[in-house]
């Protein structure tokens, strides 16, 4: 109170009076005092110097002998600290509740995104099984199941994206790239889905390759732009897509304008969170989970820029970003990215050793390799791995799991680099992430394919290291 024992002692109480208690809770007070009973309250009062605090107020009515109310006692603790630690758990515990609600929603849509395609391929793959199916049904359900399977693979991979995002694991990884070449790639990517809609798909540079050099996390970059493209492309029925960027000052601008369906300024923010869509969820014409927004915002904030995007119902949209420009110190010749890969020579018989305890997995391998005339070893687990490239030195190449029992396949590409340093070894695992492969070349693995693959995936990429080594 910083009163002084001689400054209070003797003196009316009311000189600790709050002055801001409304006069209603003073007469409550009387009230109350006067019927004999005691006074509880908690208000906020002044110090000496003006300072607010909180304070706990008891008074008691003393009476006399004959039952009349003679004097009061009041007691008054300060309680402010106890109060802020009150706000704190209160807070705490709507955070605790509102992550807690967040976290069921979050599930809840998971599950949907995971049954949904799982319906379809359990459905179609039992489907598959009816006697005498003409085969143009047998190709139409094996789409798709492919069709399917592909929609599980992305909503896994933007769940895991997600999660890396949320435990802050996501880092950038800075490379030189050509973005011109980022863009033409893209639009090779979608021009069959845009032609498909009768839908012009245009890129046009704005700067000669060796101006558009710059350094910039390629695979992130790439993400960002091509999901932006797919739903440009998903979103408009008719008209055109229009990508591109330009160098504004020390930014890279870039913009993807469609002239499609548009989205209303009440859900300008909202896309950018997870799993919002502006369509509702009993009336939606277009697939997609609702998450490729809210991660292309968190790639794009973590290299530096912001999103933003202009559009209303049906006047299409244009959704731009912005990054900070960053230049290479040596401008080199624009690289190339090729979506097509190599062709396998067919009149080699070489041996490839497959790592892999799963059966059903060594099985689509094996399909996949005896096709293309290659002689096949399995090892259900690392140390079988090793033990086999010890005694059959003929062996070409390696495939490699990574989660295997006995040892693992890290541990059993440091053994075998030790004996066979020049043997070509590819990871071939479910785990995705750039960490993983960051692991598995430092264990000595020359290259990486993350399962799911395909036929093609696997071929060319075998076919890149038996052609050079
Ligand atoms: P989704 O997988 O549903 O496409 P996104 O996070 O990429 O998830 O997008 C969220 C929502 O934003 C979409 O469902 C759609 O309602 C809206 N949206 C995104 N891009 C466009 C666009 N180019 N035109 C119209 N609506 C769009």
């Amino acid at each position: 109170m910083q009163y002084t024992l001689g400054e209070v002692k003797g003196k009316n109480p009311r000189i600790f009076k709050p002055g801001h208690v409304p006069p209603e809770e003073f007469e409550n007070m009387w009230a109350t005092l006067h019927a004999g009973s005691t006074w509880i309250t908690e208000h906020q009062n002044r110090k000496k110097d003006g300072t607010l605090f909180w304070e706990s107020v008891t008074i008691s009515p003393l009476v006399d002998d004959k039952g009349n109310i003679c004097n009061y006692i009041r007691i008054m603790v300060d309680i402010t600290q106890k109060k802020k630690d009150h706000e704190a758990l209160i807070n705490a515990k709507e955070k605790a509740e509102e992550s807690d609600r967040l976290k069921a929603a979050f599930l809840n849509n998971i599950s949907h995104e995971i049954r949904t395609p799982m319906n379809a391929i359990n459905g179609f793959s039992g489907l598959l099984n009816t006697p005498g199916l003409a085969p143009g049904k047998i190709n139409e359900y094996a789409e798709i199941i492919i069709r399917s399977g592909d929609q599980l693979v992305s909503v896994i991979d933007d769940i895991v994206s997600i999660a890396t995002i949320e435990a802050g694991q996501e880092k950038i990884n800075e490379q030189e790239v050509n973005l011109n070449s980022v863009c033409r790639l893209v639009h090779e990517q979608f021009l069959l889905n845009a032609s498909e809609k009768d839908i012009v798909l245009n890129f046009k540079p704005s700067v000669a390759d060796a101006e558009a050099i710059v350094l910039t996390d390629k695979t992130k970059l790439m993400q960002v732009i091509s999901n932006l493209v797919n739903n440009a492309v998903k979103f408009t029925d008719k008209g055109s897509v229009d990508f591109g960027f330009h160098i504004n000052g020390n930014e890279l601008e870039f913009h993807v304008k469609d002239t499609g369906i548009g989205i209303s300024s009440d859900f300008h923010t909202e896309i950018f969170k997870r799993f919002r869509q502006v369509e509702d969820e009993n009336n939606r014409h277009f697939g997609g989970s609702g998450l490729g927004l809210s991660i292309l915002k968190a790639y794009i904030e973590l290299l530096g820029g912001k999103i933003w995007l202009t559009s209303g119902p049906g006047e299409g949209s244009a959704f731009c970003f912005s990054i900070p420009l960053k230049r290479t110190v040596m401008i080199k010749q624009a690289d190339t990215p090729s979506s097509s890969g190599l062709q396998i020579n067919r009149e080699i018989t070489e041996t490839i050793l497959v790592a892999e305890d799963e059966d059903l997995n060594y099985m689509l391998l094996k399909e996949y390799l005896s096709k293309e005339g290659f002689q096949i070893i399995r090892a259900e687990n690392g140390a079988k791995a090793v033990g086999i490239c010890k005694t059959n030195p003929h062996i070409s190449l390696v495939l490699m799991d990574i989660k295997m029992p006995v040892m693992n396949g890290h541990e059993a590409t440091r053994q075998i680099r030790e004996f066979r340093p020049e043997l070509p070894i590819i990871a071939q695992t479910a785990y995705s992430t750039a960490d993983d492969r960051d692991e598995a070349i430092n264990n000595g693995c020359l290259d990486f394919i993350s399962k799911p693959f395909t036929k093609d995936q696997v071929i060319s990429k075998i076919a890149e290291y038996i052609k050079s080594s």
